[in-house]
């Protein structure tokens, strides 16, 4: 193919799912383009890291420069669930210690150097718009970067995505949700002005009656706040704007006070996301696999999304460096493990949300409690 670049994998996404699948393949010596589109300057939601990222992070070999990368360490979950009172998670017993809230664009940078480092070809602000499977196998691929398109050709096509899941559902694959859950994410941050200043690196959950909250301190000093409800409910509109947004917050009874005791302020507008729980019908076809996000999303309240990215990358690398070097099994048994994940974690979920029974008449929690 003439003026083709070629690889032997393209990813497209490189969040950490994108990331951990390149870095797993390139120090095997497989030839890797990874491409993302962002050009890592607009906030990204997601900074909560269990501690049970510490050994993903050491297989990955990226836990000396993470630690550099001085993340604010966080030492338990807070949470108003199933009772106005708080109650505390503390790592203290954890075997791997902390957990943290992540500067989280810093983070993703991290991975795709390390992803570089080790030989992948990254490419940032680039965005793909098409691909076609060529006859006799492999994929033709059409890049955009800067208003600029370019071909590439590549044996393998690994969708990392996100919750988008672009190049599977491209190909027909049905992705199928539980829920319809958005998350209504917003900053705030203290007042220069402020006497005292936020340690507080616990993350704060709160129930209400249709829907959840959680607060976070992030490194940068700032505060995320995110409301949790389902798309066809009445706040779902209301939470769109400023004025319905601080409603419903001043309906809380911790975030609130949380926010309150230091002076934050909001900054701009809430940013919609999806946060259903979902996943494709299928993980892995004819020269193309899914990881991350792309493959199976989770609720955040099971603060498993980065982990499972993290996860899967790392196990769908050495599956298909198996299958390049002549190994089909280790492919079929990837989408096995990634559907054992999720049906566990199907579980998990409705026992976690079925703790809470005070709103019994409420469409958000009767959707989700045991039985339902
Ligand atoms: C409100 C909210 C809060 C969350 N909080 C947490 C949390 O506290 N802890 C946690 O573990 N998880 C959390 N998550 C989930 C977590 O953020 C995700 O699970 C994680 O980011 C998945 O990583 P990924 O690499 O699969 O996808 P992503 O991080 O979404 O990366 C996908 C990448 O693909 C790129 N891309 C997409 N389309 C294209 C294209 N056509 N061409 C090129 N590039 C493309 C995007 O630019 C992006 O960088 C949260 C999610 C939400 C919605």
């Amino acid at each position: 193919m003439p003026n083709t670049q070629e690889f032997e994998v393209v990813i497209i996404g490189g969040g950490p799912a994108g990331a951990a699948t390149a870095l797993t393949l390139a120090r095997a010596d497989r030839q890797i383009l990874l491409v993302d589109k962002s050009d890592g300057s607009v906030f990204k939601v997601g900074e909560g890291l269990p501690p049970n990222a510490k050994p993903l992070l050491r297989d990955l070999g990226v836990m000396e420069r993470f630690n550099r990368d001085r993340h604010l360490p966080s030492y338990g979950n807070v949470s108003a669930w199933g009772t106005p009172t708080l109650h505390s998670t503390d790592f203290i017993f954890n075997p791997h210690g902390h957990g943290w809230h992540l500067d989280r664009l810093r983070f993703d940078q991290m991975l795709r150097e390390a992803a570089s480092k080790a030989g992948t070809e990254v490419r940032e602000e680039t965005r793909m718009v098409k691909f076609v499977q060529v006859n006799g196998g492999g994929w033709q691929l059409t890049l955009e970067e800067k208003g600029k398109q370019a071909q590439v050709y590549c044996q393998w096509l690994v969708d990392c995505t996100g919750r988008a899941s672009r190049v599977a559902r491209n190909l027909g694959v049905k992705k199928s949700s539980e829920d319809q859950l958005l998350g209504f994410v917003t900053l705030f941050r203290i007042p220069d002005t402020a006497l005292q200043s936020d340690r507080d690196s616990m993350t704060l959950i709160e129930s209400t009656s249709q829907g959840w909250w959680y607060t976070a301190l992030l490194p940068s000093e700032r505060r995320v706040v995110v409301y949790f409800t389902d798309t066809d409910l009445e706040t779902s509109k209301l939470a769109r704007s400023v004025e319905g947004y601080t409603s419903l917050l001043d309906q809380t009874q911790h975030i609130y006070a949380r926010l309150a005791t230091y002076g934050y302020t909001l900054e701009g507008t809430p940013k919609v996301a999806s946060a259903n729980s979902s996943r494709l019908e299928t993980f892995v076809g004819d020269d193309w696999l899914a990881v991350g996000d792309a493959a199976l999303s989770f609720d955040p309240l099971s603060s498993q999304g980065i982990t499972t990215a993290l996860y899967s990358g790392l196990k769908a690398g050495e599956a298909l460096q198996a299958h390049l070097s002549g190994d089909s099994d280790p492919l079929a048994l990837y989408g096995e493990n990634l559907s054992t994940i999720y049906d566990s974690y199907l579980h998990n979920r409705t026992v976690f949300y079925s703790y809470e029974r005070r709103w019994l008449q409420s469409k958000f929690w009767q959707r989700r409690r045991l039985g339902n």
